[in-house]
């Protein structure tokens, strides 16, 4: 920035989230004078501090204790009594959490990021004033502002949250007991990693979903043989279940009867006793006292900010990057983001492939996504081959004892291109890596076919499912 420049910074970003740490980063490394503000005394956003990985560290730590009580034996472990102390199983969660918080922060002081703690909202479109928790205020000024201030879980109407009967992710992280009854409204990702996280603890858990299947987005096979891996873990899983209301307590009633939750099927009435009741609904975009109308930024009809196709925001020189917008609410998607924005605002060729944005759901085993599927592909009009293969045929699945799933590749019927895939099974969102990769340079079924894979790894599922398009898988009939 030249010393004759009106503005305290180049740039300034709202939200210190996967979306905009990394924008304030990539921006810095561009030699931008930056900005950061959050109103969280850490950095990281929703991703570190509540969502991506206190949830991975959870469902980790969960894995080994059902591991170690369900499968120990099968490999001829005897371990005794397996007990499990939930003060130092969230305590860990915590230590992962302040671990990778803070390298965020050491980062952001290494490439000399000005970070700012407080409530930022909008004076115009090139002045914000950050407000402290003490009360201080200051105004900062930059010719470039990125909103990056992500999202908040959707709170239903008739079960507004409390932190004890009805709760939102933000609280199921961190019960201070494990739950004897745990009903989990929404079969979407953050439900089932939770409602499998509490389930491996004691947890009796029932996911209710208002639509046909959980995991909408996948295709039915992949979502019916999920559901059934799942049911066997103890998961109960009731769909098509809307969700009406709730009756809570009577006076007198023991704790455990907490809340009954009410649901509708076919006219008829379902009820679900909880001590708690997870709301997994989805998150909405977070604007809450923003100031938006300041700067003159728009929103659209689902009350994202509104962008275009280099997210920019109908304000001249304000951006808007990561949940906030239109897209998969995913924390690599909103760094990708990030990334791109701060090249463009630096005068340089940043770019994103939306279509291209992996989707994962991190339980055992997990399921993850590229592209499209089988009956979007169709759904489409594209004529497709698709093919298929199980991890019960792979060496290495066996060897580890994670042969439930399979890989799906999806190709054009005509010109082998990737269309996308669909994977259930162990580490599902680490093989998912290599079909983007692959699609990132227009690959076919071939080309991945053709790819030397390691031996005996779950990855050679991939390469033989590719065969598979042509029908020419070399472990299956
Ligand atoms: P956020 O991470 O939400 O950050 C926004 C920041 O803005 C917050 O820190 C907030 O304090 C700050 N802010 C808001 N308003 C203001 C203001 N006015 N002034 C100052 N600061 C403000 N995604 C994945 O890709 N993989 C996963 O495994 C995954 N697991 C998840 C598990 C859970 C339980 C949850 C809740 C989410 C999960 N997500 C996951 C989603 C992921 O967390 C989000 O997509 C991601 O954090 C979005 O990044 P963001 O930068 O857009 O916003």
């Amino acid at each position: 920035m030249s010393s004759s420049s009106p503005y305290s910074y180049d740039l300034i970003v709202i939200g210190a989230g996967p979306g905009g740490y990394v924008c304030a980063f990539r921006a810095a490394q561009l030699g931008l004078k930056v900005a950061l503000v959050d109103k969280r005394p850490t950095l990281g956003g929703t991703c570190l501090n509540v969502g991506c990985i206190p949830s991975k560290a959870l469902l980790h730590s969960s894995e080994h204790f059902a591991w170690a009580k369900h499968h120990a034996t099968e490999h001829g472990i005897k371990l005794g009594s397996v007990d499990l102390d939930l003060p130092s199983f969230l305590r860990r969660k915590d230590d992962v959490v302040a671990k990778l918080v803070a390298g965020v922060a050491q980062l952001a002081k290494a490439r000399k990021v000005t970070v700012v703690t407080g409530a930022a909202s909008f004076v115009a479109a090139d002045r914000v004033a950050v407000r402290a928790a003490d009360g201080g205020e200051q105004v900062l000024t930059a010719k470039n502002v990125v909103v990056a201030t992500g999202s908040a879980p959707v709170e239903l109407p008739f079960l507004k949250f409390d932190g004890k009967n009805i709760v939102s992710s933000d609280h199921a992280i961190a019960f201070d007991s494990v739950p004897k009854k745990l009903v989990v409204v929404g079969g979407g990702a953050i439900g089932l990693e939770l409602g499998s996280v509490w389930s491996r603890l004691g947890s009796d858990v029932t996911v209710v979903e208002f639509l046909p299947k959980i995991v909408a987005s996948y295709d039915d096979d992949i979502a019916r043989n999920f559901t059934r891996i799942l049911q066997k873990q103890g998961l109960k899983i009731e769909t098509g279940a809307k969700v009406t209301g709730l009756a809570l307590a009577k006076p007198g009633e023991t704790k455990s009867a907490g809340a009954t939750l009410l649901a509708e099927r076919d006219g008829q009435t379902l009820s679900f006793p909880a001590d708690k009741i997870l709301v997994a609904v989805g998150r909405r975009p977070f604007t809450d006292g923003l100031g938006l109308e300041q700067a003159g930024v728009a929103l659209d009809e689902k009350r994202r900010i509104k962008v275009d196709s280099h997210l920019r925001t109908s304000a001249p020189g304000v951006w808007a990057i990561g949940d906030v917008v239109a897209g998969p609410m995913l924390a690599h998607k909103a760094e990708e983001d990030g990334v791109a924005v701060a090249e463009w605002i630096a005068g340089k060729a940043g770019h994103v492939n939306w279509d291209l944005v992996p989707a994962i759901v991190y339980t055992s085993p997990e399921v993850a996504s590229v592209g499209l599927g089988e009956e979007a592909a169709k759904a489409a009009g594209r004529a497709v081959n698709v093919g298929r293969f199980n991890f019960a045929a792979n060496g290495r699945a066996i060897a580890a004892g994670a042969v439930d799933g399979y890989v799906k590749i999806i190709a054009d019927a005509k010109t082998d291109r990737l269309l996308g895939a669909q994977i259930l099974g162990h580490n599902a969102g680490e093989l998912i890596s290599e079909v983007v990769a692959h699609m990132e340079y227009g690959g076919s079924a071939e080309d991945l076919a053709r790819t030397i894979h390691g031996h005996p790894t779950m990855s050679e599922a991939v390469k033989e499912a590719a065969l598979a398009v042509s029908k020419s898988a070399l472990h299956a009939i």
